[in-house]
């Protein structure tokens, strides 16, 4: 369904994102992975995915808090591959306080990461979709891109943010064969969202397990975590065929979350 065509996913070294790079290798696409962490567990994850979808993977550490990064990466894979067709903007921080206890630096931080990226990102590969008349951009929002919670201004913040920046940008290429949307996952097991159920064990003196179980049942109606191959499989279901008139929009993949 994907070959041929060229994909960024930023923050693919792990959790959603590494998800995301996965099942677009699967669907016969050219990656560009990017993100943190053990140089030699990066080069693990690159091989594999080349070796098992029989496409081409470069890894790219561009720091995503960083505007000037974020353009290079786009510039150096159009430079590389001599195109880009899909970007998905996922890299992203979480840090939790009440708002007058918010650290500055932190806001900063999950501002840049998580919603000026996806600005400096765009904003480089809309040029090189539209030359192309073909271009599939996707946001990995959050259910908290639609509703709040206490504790996480910035976070909340940023990712309401990014369900605005795609309602233009969708409404800016519409009609040019470039599609713009949002993805607004609830509660995925990544590590991300690991160190909220330790801090939830270790405040209330519970297990793991039951941290676990107390995070989904007070926002997850499902009770079960969305899996980072799903979130894999709605990235590439906005790449297809049947996703053509789907623009602007965001899609929740929540567990019910936000229907109540
Ligand atoms: P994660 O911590 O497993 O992965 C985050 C990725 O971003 C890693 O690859 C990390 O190296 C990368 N990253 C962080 N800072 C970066 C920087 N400055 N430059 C480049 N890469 C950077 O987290 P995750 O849960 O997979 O989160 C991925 C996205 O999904 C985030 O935007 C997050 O807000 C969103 N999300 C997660 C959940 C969840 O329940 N896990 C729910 C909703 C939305």
């Amino acid at each position: 369904m994907l070959k041929g065509k060229v994909a960024i996913v930023t923050g693919s070294t792990s959790g959603i994102g590494l998800g995301i790079a996965r099942e677009l290798a699967k669907a016969g696409a050219d990656l560009v992975l990017n993100g943190f962490g053990e140089a030699s567990e990066i080069e693990a994850i690159r091989s594999a995915i080349e070796r098992e979808h029989g496409v081409r993977v470069v890894y790219d550490g561009a720091d995503m808090s960083k505007g000037d990064a974020v353009r290079g990466l786009i510039a150096a894979t159009i430079a590389k591959f001599g195109r880009l067709d899909i970007l998905v903007n996922n890299a992203g921080i979480q840090f939790t306080a009440p708002v007058d206890e918010f650290p500055a630096a932190k806001w900063d931080a999950i501002l840049a990461i998580n919603l000026s990226a996806a600005f400096h990102g765009i904003a480089a590969a809309v040029p090189q979709m539209k030359k192309q008349r073909w271009g599939r951009i996707v946001n990995i929002a959050s259910a908290h891109g639609l509703v709040a919670s206490t504790h996480k201004a910035a976070y909340v913040a940023a990712k309401h943010g990014m369900v605005g920046l795609t309602k233009v940008v969708g409404l800016e290429t519409a009609g040019t064969g470039v599609t713009c949307n949002a993805v607004c996952p609830g509660w995925v097991r990544t590590p991300l969202v690991e160190k909220q159920i330790s801090d939830i064990a270790a405040q209330r003196g519970i297990s793991q397990k039951q941290a676990a179980e107390e995070l989904l049942s007070e926002k997850q109606p499902s009770l079960d975590f969305a899996s980072p191959e799903q979130l894999g499989g709605t990235v590439a279901f906005l790449c297809s065929v049947a996703a053509e008139q789907i623009t602007g929009t965001a899609i929740s993949v929540d567990g019910g979350w936000t229907a109540r």
